[in-house]
């Protein structure tokens, strides 16, 4: 097995790797499998890849961590990025962290294919961990080889820059390479493998501990590592709360309570569906993380999982996120007990959540339908809203964007309305199945829309006013699973022109962009049961 070393090129990177100063380390070297206890993290390099070729960056993220345009387009990026040549100043490293995987205790988990270069603190003072998905095995790769495969990667490279642009905390991807190396993958777990292209992105975020993190010196019992860490989190990542004590700790805690609310309702405005909200995949700082067999929601189904290992129970789908979450912090609540011992401060979070979400996700809503501000009887609308949306398979993208072009302005007038005659002819688009589902659906449509029509004109907004209310909140690109499997099978190809477009496109997901219509259009038939496109394993 090779193993990188680092060179003396330099382009000026400034690292500070405070996680693997201050916190203990395993003493044990290599990556082989095993037990890693009384450590925070085990050092690790990544494995040379045979011909690292780059495929994309995000030049936002590149400008965000300072790296200069010519450092960019060098070879020595490329190399660093593939886990081939270290830069100086980096320090790889695992994480051991352990995880509630689908409602039980997994034990130790970890960083089984990601490896931390080092962290980065750029001109503005901001802190910046680097990582390496798939570069190789590490003492949490369990029986698994430590790489990933170009598919997933494409889909996660996409996927972070996507919710980025559409508001959603999440961590961020800098750059996608390809390995040059083959990895065996049995992607629908029927006994048939097959060698796919390896890939590495290289994920950004100011920190990527998780839930899991605690929750690992918690069943262990380890209670003086379970503070350090506290200690370490709350000083470097929530500085503002100031230094830990009883108090810092609740008060982290309900932040962390809140910002995972935040979170939760950005996901159910745009669509989103995580697929493995396992409590290893929570990130402390509320960002949505892991993207492996995640899924935008077509037409709108709250039981719908992409995740075909959740098929069955659905834990996971569109409609459980906002419990699947509160259950996971209560995890994370159960595992710093043993040091904050203050069940009123950890009732406190837990309510915050409760809170936070039930209001912001209110507000969203009233933004999404377009009224200039919540009433306490809309929830009645809302309710009814996802009564019709589910009456028939509804594109809910296209829906709200429809919505928001919906004349309302002079309909007393009847004739004033080109859709007078119809008004659910205006939806059509947004119907995966218009010519059969449509009739059905329609008495139940028709009811919705004249009601909503009487709540806009009780708030006055002007149909303007409120299209751009409306297109501010509702997204018209978002990643479709479709369009992401397209640019997959172009970069297969090695054509990686797809990405790009797509990357392009979705740095304006909420503008009109003309010219990139055919990235908002609906499912088309073809994908409906294609894999990748439907459903997705979490082979990756
Ligand atoms: P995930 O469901 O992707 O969040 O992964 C759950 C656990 O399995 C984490 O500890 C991962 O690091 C590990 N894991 C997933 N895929 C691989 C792989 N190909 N090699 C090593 N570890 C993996
Ligand atoms: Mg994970």
């Amino acid at each position: 097995m090779v193993r990188c070393s680092s060179t003396q090129m330099d382009p000026l990177i400034k690292f500070d790797n405070r996680f693997v100063r201050e916190l203990p380390g395993d003493l044990n070297e290599g990556p082989s499998s095993r037990q890693v206890l009384g450590a925070c993290y085990s050092r690790i390099s990544p494995i040379q890849p045979s011909e690292p070729r780059l495929l994309t960056v995000a030049s936002e993220v590149a400008t965000l961590l300072g790296f200069d345009p010519e450092f960019m387009r060098s070879e020595s990026f490329v190399r660093a990025f593939s886990g081939h040549t270290l830069l100086p100043g980096m320090e790889p490293f695992a994480m051991c962290y352990g995880g509630h995987q689908f409602g039980h205790w997994a034990g130790q988990l970890g960083d089984g294919r990601a490896i931390n270069l080092g962290e980065v603190v750029n001109a503005q003072g901001e802190r910046w961990m680097l990582q390496l998905k798939g570069a190789g095995p590490t003492p949490y790769s369990r029986h698994a080889d430590g790489f990933a495969v170009l598919r997933s990667s494409v889909r996660e490279f996409l996927c972070s820059e996507a919710m980025h642009h559409l508001g959603v905390p999440t961590t961020r991807a800098l750059s996608l390479v390809t390995t040059g190396d083959l990895v065996v993958r049995d992607m629908f777990y029927d006994g048939r493998p097959r060698r796919e292209r390896g890939a590495i992105v290289c994920r950004v975020a100011p920190t990527f501990v998780r839930f899991g993190n605690f929750e690992i010196f918690a069943a262990r019992r380890d209670l003086e590592n379970l503070r350090k860490l506290i200690e370490y989190v709350i000083r470097t990542d929530f500085p503002h709360l100031g230094e830990p004590t009883p108090d810092t700790i609740g008060a982290w805690f309900e932040e962390v309570c809140k910002r995972t609310a935040a979170m939760i309702v950005h996901w159910m405005r745009v669509g989103f569906v995580h697929g493995v909200m396992n409590t290893d995949n929570m990130s402390i700082l509320g960002q949505t993380i892991d993207y492996g067999p995640y899924g935008w929601l077509e037409d709108y189904d709250p039981n719908w999982t992409p995740n075909t290992t959740d098929a069955e129970g659905r834990r996971y789908c569109y409609g459980q996120q906002p419990q699947i979450a509160y259950w996971n912090l209560g995890q994370l609540a159960n595992a710093i007990y043993p040091i904050l011992q203050n069940e009123e401060l950890i009732a406190r979070g837990l309510e915050a959540y409760v809170h936070d979400l039930q209001t912001q996700w209110n507000e969203t809503m009233g933004a999404k339908l377009g009224f200039d501000h919540w009433r306490d009887d809309d929830a009645e609308i809302v309710d009814a809203l996802f009564d019709v949306l589910r009456s028939a398979e509804i594109d809910m993208t296209w829906f709200y964007r429809l919505l928001a072009e919906y004349p309302i302005e002079g309909t007393a007038d009847v004739s004033a309305n080109a859709y007078a005659e119809d008004p659910m002819r205006h939806f059509e688009y947004a119907f995966y199945r218009w010519e059969e589902q449509a009739e059905a659906a329609r008495g139940g449509f028709v009811v919705w829309l004249e009601r909503y029509r009487q709540r806009i004109l009780r708030d006055g907004l002007p149909d303007p006013v409120r299209r751009e209310q409306m297109h501010g909140v509702n997204p018209k690109y978002v990643l479709r699973n479709y369009l992401a499997q397209q640019a997959i099978d172009a970069a297969d190809q090695g054509d990686s022109s797809e990405i790009e477009k797509l990357l392009e496109v979705l740095r304006r997901p909420y503008d009109e962009q003309p010219e990139y219509h055919r990235y908002s259009e609906k499912r088309p038939e073809w994908a409906r049961h294609r894999a990748g496109c439907s459903m997705l394993s979490c082979s990756s």
